[in-house]
């Protein structure tokens, strides 16, 4: 490009007259889509972890590992509540009360994120053969995030197979007749509710506010 000086090459109020409604005078640099400039950050977020890693990694030497480890550092700012097992409202996709378990990346965005980086790799001139985005290791993890954040919220989950919490350790075998209602884990549902379940205690469910 040369740069012409300002004001030899064409009269310089031959657009500037131009009526204002059809006035070209905006160069139309058309804006990033938002996928795109998504993309773009996202790549410049990955770009600034490796500078930071220790020990220092390069997007050459860059594994399907490395960039596991990357989406576990993101979990750090999930907003995502996934439940671990011990928690009450393992599996409740709507809990009812606060809980401590930790926020996480939801799979979805993990997902989505991966699908950004891996386009970006290669068009920063990354060969695809060498695309660690697209690792098979990485597709796993991402499998087992997504398994076993349906799990934890509650999202139906094919296997059927379902573990008693600590049932039968110690000897609680003769109770069995229908005290079944501090089992804390299990998800039973409700049903009914007030039609003389409890019999043998009166317990009545005062819902004491505090
Ligand atoms: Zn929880």
């Amino acid at each position: 490009m040369d740069d012409l000086p300002s004001g030899s090459g064409e009269p310089p109020d031959a657009t500037a007259n131009s009526p204002a409604g059809k006035s070209r005078s905006q160069p139309t640099t058309q804006p990033l889509s938002r996928y795109e400039s998504q993309k773009r950050r996202d790549w410049n977020t990955f770009l600034q972890y490796l500078k930071n890693h220790k020990p220092p990694l390069t997007l050459s030497r860059c594994s399907g590992a490395h960039v596991i480890e990357f989406l576990k550092y993101l979990d750090q700012f999930g907003k995502t509540k996934v439940h671990v097992t011990g928690c009450a409202y393992f599996g409740h996709p709507n809990p009812p009360a606060p809980c401590a378990c930790p926020l996480k990346q939801a799979w979805g965005s993990l997902d989505a994120l991966i699908g950004r980086l891996r386009a970006a790799y290669e068009e920063n001139g990354g060969q695809p053969e060498s695309n660690s985005f697209g690792a098979r290791a990485v597709r796993i993890y991402l499998r087992e995030v997504k398994d076993s954040q349906a799990k934890a919220r509650g999202i139906p989950y094919e296997k059927k197979k379902r573990k008693r919490a600590g049932g039968s350790a110690s000897g609680a075998t003769e109770r069995a007749e229908n005290t079944s209602v501090d089992g804390g884990g299990s998800g039973g549902g409700e049903d009914g509710g007030t039609s003389g379940n409890i019999s043998s205690n009166e317990v009545a469910p005062v819902t004491s506010t505090v």
